[in-house]
């Protein structure tokens, strides 16, 4: 077959496969089990949890657009990223960013504090880091760039050339671009995850992971794992996915023109402390941007002027982006990580990778940028954060009586919070 273009193979892997009718879209195969051609003669398939026809193209179509050669789907992001750690014996030290995603620092400390693994929380965007991890010789190096919420990157070339030199795997969580618009594998990493559930699928309306290994005995293992642990994804969930991919191309485009502009607005607010997203040039590491990634994305997080109750007040005022976890799909989605998807971190931990109770994060949907924008500028207009606003009387009395937003900073950290991502 002809080499093809990546938004190519995300619009066509699989069109045309099916034998019996000629479908022009796979089927979904939702048997769990398959019949034995004959005493002793396995088919292709045998098991819905070891394999599955609908899973293999979203998982084939996956490893294509990553330049891996072997995808394995799993039922949920973390799964993909727990699927990591069975890489691991009880002595290895696995290494993580100080500000990778929350759910996943929440699984790496809980497998350390039962001594199921070795662990080194490191900031990688200091060059001290470098020489800790030749030090340490850890067994695999974990890292996700941008990272979540504040859109800092890490250097892959980087951390692949220091892993060389003490024999280290690099996984790299790739969610927040997609292979749309970062491939760390041509880079040198040997492992990329993906929670399917923003970007890929795009659409908020599945639940799901995957892993794409560089060579085909990593991912032999990995996918032997992901059978013997149980954790492969649907296949209802993976027909689902597949079609979300089909407009991944398109999609990103436009999440990434919107958000460049919506970050240009808020640059120039003066409601605004800082924005942060890799695309403007105020970025430190924006560089390093154009030079590992295809694009910007579509995640953008800024500090609003004021106090966590001026942080409230507008997350509740717009009207346009709707205040929920989780980015990627088609939709505006507004947060505010302290609270919400960095609950969990203790509090420590939270300051330290810079999530302040003025952070807000958005993910940029596709809708029309000027509908977004006007909504942005019409309430900070109305809110005026950071400019001692005076409410209303009964506005304020409410305030008076809502002790949790003032005290929100401690009441998020509760773990009943935590347990929400
Ligand atoms: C959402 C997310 C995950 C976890 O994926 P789920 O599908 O929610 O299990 C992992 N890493 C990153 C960067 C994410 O954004």
């Amino acid at each position: 077959m002809n080499q093809v273009k990546k938004a190519t193979t995300a619009v066509r892997k699989g069109i045309e496969a099916d034998k019996h009718h000629g479908a022009v879209v796979p089927p979904l195969y939702l048997s769990t089990t398959y019949s034995f051609a004959d005493f002793d003669k396995k088919r292709a398939y045998d098991y819905g949890r070891s394999g599955n026809p609908t899973r293999d193209i979203l998982a084939e179509t996956l490893a294509e657009l990553e330049g891996g050669e072997k995808g394995i789907i799993t039922a949920t992001g973390m799964a993909a990223v727990h699927l990591i750690t069975q890489l691991l014996n009880v002595n290895d030290t696995l290494v993580i960013p100080h500000d990778c995603y929350g759910g996943s620092y929440r699984l790496f400390t809980s497998l350390e504090k039962r001594g199921l693994l070795k662990l080194k929380v490191l900031n990688l965007t200091l060059e001290a880091s470098f020489d800790e991890i030749i030090k340490i010789q850890p067994k695999i190096i974990w890292i996700e760039t941008p990272s979540n919420p504040l859109l800092r990157l890490t250097d892959i070339s980087k951390v692949v050339e220091t892993a060389g030199k003490c024999g280290a795997l690099v996984a790299a969580d790739n969610t927040f671009l997609s292979p749309a618009l970062q491939n760390p594998l041509g880079l040198g990493v040997d492992i990329v995850v993906h929670s399917t559930t923003k970007y890929i699928n795009g659409h908020s309306d599945v639940v799901g992971g995957a892993v794409i290994a560089k060579t085909s005995e990593l991912g032999a293992e990995l996918a032997w794992w992901a059978n013997n642990i149980g954790i492969t994804g649907a296949p209802f969930d993976s027909y689902l996915t597949l079609r979300g991919i089909r407009t991944l191309n398109v999609r990103i485009k436009q999440h990434e023109q919107n958000a460049f502009a919506v970050a240009q607005y808020l640059e120039q607010s003066p409601y605004v402390e800082q924005v942060y997203y890799p695309g403007l040039e105020s970025h430190p590491q924006h560089e390093l941007a154009k030079k590992q990634q295809r694009g910007f994305g579509g995640m953008v997080s800024f500090d609003i002027k004021g106090n966590i109750n001026d942080t409230a007040k507008f997350l509740t005022s717009v009207e346009q982006f709707t205040l929920a976890e989780s980015l990627g799909g088609v939709e505006s989605l507004i947060c505010h990580p302290a609270t919400m998807t960095h609950a969990g971190m203790d509090p420590q931990a939270r300051l330290e990778a810079g999530v302040g109770d003025t952070l807000i994060r958005i993910s940029v949907g596709i809708e029309d940028v000027q509908d977004l924008i006007n909504d942005l500028e019409r309430t900070f207009e109305k809110t005026k954060p950071g400019q001692g606003v005076t409410y209303s009387s009964a506005e304020v009395q409410k305030n008076k009586n809502d002790e949790s937003l003032d005290n929100a900073n401690v009441n998020c950290l509760t773990p009943a919070h935590a347990a929400t991502w």
